[in-house]
């Protein structure tokens, strides 16, 4: 593990690839959350609505009160929001042009879920976005 990993549970995997199948053709969108600490872990995926306005393609918008709830509840619990993720049901998964312009608070984690199941996780920057190495845990 670095500093730059991300280390993704399996449980939160698939819960959150379920999500995108369950959410597809639209994107599937939300938080990951894991304990508290410097080291970006994932154990939990926190399902948003997707509130980007209908008929958006290619595009996602996690509800902002349930973001402030999460971290809410997540720090009682000693815990912390790590990430959001999201889906791109129709190509890869590299962020977009949307993704990078949407990209503002630089301590999250950026996973998303491309439309073969596969993951890849970004950190954005103020260069844009670099890539996580995922590391996955049982
Ligand atoms: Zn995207």
């Amino acid at each position: 593990m670095s500093a730059a990993d991300l280390l993704l549970h399996d449980g939160a995997l698939a819960a959150l690839r379920a999500h995108a199948a369950a959410a597809a053709p639209r994107e599937a969108c939300g938080l990951l959350a894991g304990p508290a600490g410097d080291a970006a872990i994932a154990d939990e995926a926190l399902p948003s609505p997707n509130l980007a306005p209908a008929g958006t393609e290619d595009a996602f918008e996690i509800d902002a009160a349930l973001h402030l709830a999460a971290q809410r509840e997540q720090r009682a619990r000693g815990r912390r929001v790590v990430g959001i993720y999201h889906s791109h049901p129709r190509s890869a998964p590299l962020p977009s042009a949307r993704d990078r312009a949407g990209a503002w608070d630089f301590g999250l984690v950026w996973l998303i879920v491309g439309q073969d199941g596969a993951c890849r996780a970004w950190w954005p920057g103020p260069q844009g976005f670099v890539e996580a190495r995922i590391v996955r845990a049982s």
